[in-house]
C-alpha cells in the first residue's frame, strides 16, 4: 500500500481536492469566534452531539424517525462501517473509478475488495454489477452519488436494483449533496439495507473534519458499537452547531459554484484537444487528447496551478485530470492558462 498523498500546495491557486473557495464572511467571523469561547476545552466532549442532532435534521432536511451517526469527517464513517462488517474472506464493492478510501479502507482493515468497472460514459454497468453482487455476496456496496472522479449521478432504477440485490448493506455516499441537490435520504424507509453518508467537507468546512451517516436506527445502533468514544471533538461540535444556525450562507456559496462550474464547462468545451465530462459537483473531469494528460498537469504546475492528476488511476481514467472549481478570479487564472497551453 501507499500513504494517502496530499500534494503540496504552498502558494498554489489550489484546484486538487474539491474545497469551497471562499472563507467564512466577514460578518461571522466574530459571532463565531463568540460562540467557539463557551467550548468546554477541559471537558470530554457530549458523546451524543445532543444539540446538533436536532437542528441538524431541522436544517438539512433529514427525516425525524432515522437515526444519526457522526464520524471525523465521513473517511471516519467508512472506517467504521467496515470496521463493524469485517471478518475474513468478507468482500466490500464499489463501482470503479471511484472514490478510493472505500478499497484503501477495505484492504487496511482485511477484507476483500471488489471494484466492477464503470461504462465507458461513467454510468453503472448494470449487468456487471448485478453479476458480481451474485458472484460476491459482499457485505457492503459503496456508492457516491453524485461520483468522484467522474462528477456523474448513477441512474436510479439501476441503483434501485443494486439495492434490492444486495444482501449486505447498500451506502450511498452523498458528498457533493449541496450542489447536486439530490438526495436518498427520503428512500431510506423503503429498504432494510440503505444508510446514506454526508459531509460538510465539500460545502466550505473541508478543515473541520464531520461527516455524518443516516440510516435506521437499528443499524446505526449495530454501527455506534465501534465508533471510537468521543470522536467529534469540541470546537468541532461547537463550530458545527453555530455554522447549521448560517448553514444558508454555505448554500449561496454552494449556488455561486454551481454557476461558475457551468462558466468554466462552457469555456473549456470551446478548446480543442479535451473532451469536458458533465458534472453536477463542484468539480469538471476532462480527458487530454492532443497532448498528454501530463503535460497539461505539469504546465498548470509551471504556472503555480494546482489540479488532480488521475491518468494512471484506473484505465477508463486514461489522459484524465480533474478541477475543482475556485473562485471566479481563480477560475480565470486557470481557464487563460488552459487555453495558452492548448494553444
Ligand atoms: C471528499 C469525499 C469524501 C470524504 O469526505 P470527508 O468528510 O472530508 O472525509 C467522501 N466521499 C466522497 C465521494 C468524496 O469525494
Amino acid at each position: 500500500m501507499n500513504p494517502y498523498h496530499v500534494a503540496d500546495a504552498t502558494n498554489m491557486i489550489k484546484l486538487d481536492a474539491m474545497e469551497n473557495p471562499f472563507p467564512l464572511p466577514d460578518s461571522l467571523r466574530e459571532p463565531y469566534l463568540t460562540a467557539l469561547q463557551s467550548a468546554a476545552i477541559n471537558r470530554y466532549p457530549d458523546p451524543g452531539l445532543s444539540d446538533i442532532k436536532p437542528l441538524l435534521k431541522q436544517v438539512l432536511n433529514i427525516p425525524e424517525q432515522h437515526g444519526v451517526l457522526f464520524g471525523n469527517g465521513s473517511d471516519e464513517i467508512i472506517q467504521i462501517i467496515i470496521t463493524a462488517l469485517a471478518e475474513p474472506g468478507r468482500v466490500i464493492m464499489a463501482p470503479e473509478p471511484s472514490f478510493v478510501m472505500y478499497k484503501m479502507i477495505a484492504q487496511t482493515l482485511g477484507l476483500q475488495f471488489v471494484g466492477v468497472p464503470l461504462n465507458k460514459d461513467y454510468s453503472l454497468d448494470e449487468a456487471a454489477m448485478l453479476q458480481a453482487i451474485d458472484q460476491h455476496q459482499p457485505a457492503a456496496i459503496f456508492l457516491a452519488y453524485p461520483n468522484n472522479p467522474t462528477g456523474n449521478l448513477f441512474d436510479t432504477m439501476v441503483l434501485d436494483k443494486i439495492i434490492r440485490a444486495c444482501p449486505g448493506l447498500v451506502v450511498i455516499d452523498e458528498a457533493y449533496q449541496i450542489f447536486s441537490r439530490e438526495s436518498y435520504v427520503e428512500r431510506i424507509k423503503d429498504y432494510n439495507n440503505l444508510v446514506v453518508m454526508r459531509t460538510v467537507s465539500k460545502a466550505g468546512l473541508a478543515g473541520l473534519r464531520f461527516g455524518f451517516l443516516v440510516g435506521s436506527a437499528s443499524w446505526l445502533l449495530e454501527l455506534d458499537k465501534v465508533r471510537l468514544p468521543y470522536n467529534i471533538n469540541c470546537l468541532t461540535q461547537a463550530s458545527i452547531l453555530f455554522l447549521l444556525q448560517h448553514y444558508a450562507v454555505l448554500e449561496q456559496q454552494a449556488d455561486r459554484i454551481r454557476n461558475s462550474r457551468e462558466d468554466v464547462l462552457t469555456r473549456m468545451r470551446l478548446l480543442s484537444g479535451i473532451d469536458v465530462f458533465d458534472s453536477v459537483a463542484n468539480f469538471l473531469l476532462f480527458r487530454c487528447n492532443t497532448i498528454s494528460a501530463d503535460e497539461v498537469f505539469n504546465a498548470l504546475f509551471d504556472r503555480r496551478i494546482l489540479i488532480k492528476k488521475l491518468h494512471g488511476a484506473h484505465p477508463l481514467l486514461n489522459q484524465c485530470l480533474r478541477v475543482t472549481v475556485g473562485t471566479e478570479v481563480e477560475n480565470r487564472t486557470y481557464m487563460s492558462s488552459l487555453e495558452e497551453i492548448l494553444s
